[in-house]
């Protein structure tokens, strides 16, 4: 147990909510932290009459002087729509808010586990992505801001270990869904489901032929945890994602049968720089972190659909940013 709170940056997010969650119920002090970017109270509300759960507006771009034994470094924008409208913001916050999380680490001695992605493999050549695999990503294209800030903090964590001894821990995150995505959160798990319960089009961009491996949010938060508990050796970067891939097409049709919507599917252009395919090799959490996801897409849709119905009926029209 740790004996001080722990830091959890994007805590109000999609992801850093249902990891509060799990930190709370297993008896840990958390001070969540969030600028409400993309994020919202909502995510959090259950928590907040909880004696060991508090709650901090901040902006990570700025430092933060605060006690803490451990920090999660969650805060970013994740989906293209959001990181896009903003790009400088993003690069800031990766950036930024890394040297100041990675300041609060050095000066507080805390174990620091910064959200990386799979992102930093770009379009990748090399399939499916293993950790020594170093990316080809553009930096001067329109993901670049998100891209380029995630693998700078990726080279300011090694340094800050390297020079300082800092205990660092690098997760590289593959597509993750499940409840409290936001309905216009603009990526393409929240965008299907969305379009079919509304018997709108299913938005396909492209030829419908890329690939992505789809993790569930469960599977994803215990492998952060189980990366924050390893020995001091352990600093990754380590794949967090589950292998089974699926085209875009492929997802649309597990959308339509496990909605029973009868949406049309329209296609339209494919953005810049949309990588053509992904998929995790997870050999190294297995391994090491005795990880391996146990929730298959088919398994992990189906809460998912239940919550998007349940949100459509209430906050859907609440801004996601
Ligand atoms: P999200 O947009 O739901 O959550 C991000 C949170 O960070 C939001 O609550 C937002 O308000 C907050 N935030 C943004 N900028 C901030 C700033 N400057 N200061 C303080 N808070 C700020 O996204 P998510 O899916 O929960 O992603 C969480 C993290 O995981 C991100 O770092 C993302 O890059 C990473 N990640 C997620 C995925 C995925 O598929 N969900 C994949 C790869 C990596
Ligand atoms: N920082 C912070 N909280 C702390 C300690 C540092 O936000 O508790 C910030 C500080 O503003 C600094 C950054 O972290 O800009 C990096 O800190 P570091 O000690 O590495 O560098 P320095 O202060 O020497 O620039
Ligand atoms: N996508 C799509 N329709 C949508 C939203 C996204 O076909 O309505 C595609 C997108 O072009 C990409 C894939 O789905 O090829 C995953 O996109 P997302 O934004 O979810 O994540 P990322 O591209 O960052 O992996």
């Amino acid at each position: 147990m740790v004996d001080k709170p722990i830091l959890v940056t994007g805590g109000a997010g999609f992801l850093g909510s249902h990891l509060c969650d799990r930190l709370i119920a297993a008896g840990h002090e958390v001070l969540c932290v969030d600028n409400f970017y993309t994020g919202a109270r909502r995510n959090i509300a259950h928590l907040l009459g909880r004696p060991n759960f508090e709650l901090c507006r901040h902006d990570v771009t700025f430092p933060l002087y605060v006690e803490v034994g451990q920090i999660y470094n969650l805060a970013c924008p994740a989906s293209p729509v959001h990181y896009q409208f903003d790009p400088v913001q993003t690069t800031k916050t990766s950036v930024h808010g890394a040297i100041n999380m990675l300041g609060l680490a050095k000066r507080v001695r805390a174990r620091l586990l910064q959200a990386s992605t799979s992102e930093v493999y770009g379009d990748p050549e090399v399939h499916p992505q293993r950790e020594g695999y170093w990316g080809r990503v553009n930096p001067v294209g329109i993901r670049s801001c998100y891209d380029e800030g995630k693998r700078c903090a990726e080279t300011l964590m090694f340094d800050y270990h390297r020079q300082h001894g800092l205990e660092i821990k690098v997760v590289r995150i593959f597509n993750t869904y499940g409840p409290r995505m936001h309905p216009n959160d603009g990526r393409v798990v929240s965008n299907f489901i969305v379009q079919a319960l509304k018997g709108e089009s299913i938005t396909i961009y492209g030829s419908g032929q890329q690939t992505r491996s789809f993790c569930y949010v469960d599977d994803l938060i215990e492998g952060m945890m189980r990366m924050m508990g390893s020995p001091a050796d352990m600093v990754g970067p380590v794949n967090i994602g589950n292998p089974g891939e699926f085209t875009m097409l492929e997802l649309a049709e597990l959308v339509l049968k496990l909605t029973g919507s009868r949406s049309k599917l329209v296609f339209q252009p494919l953005p810049e720089d949309d990588p053509r395919q992904r998929c995790p090799d997870i050999g190294l959490a297995r391994e090491k972190l005795g990880w391996a996801p146990t929730v298959s897409l088919a398994d992990g849709l189906v809460p998912t659909i239940a919550y998007f119905r349940e949100a459509l009926q209430t906050f859907a029209g609440a801004p996601p940013r």
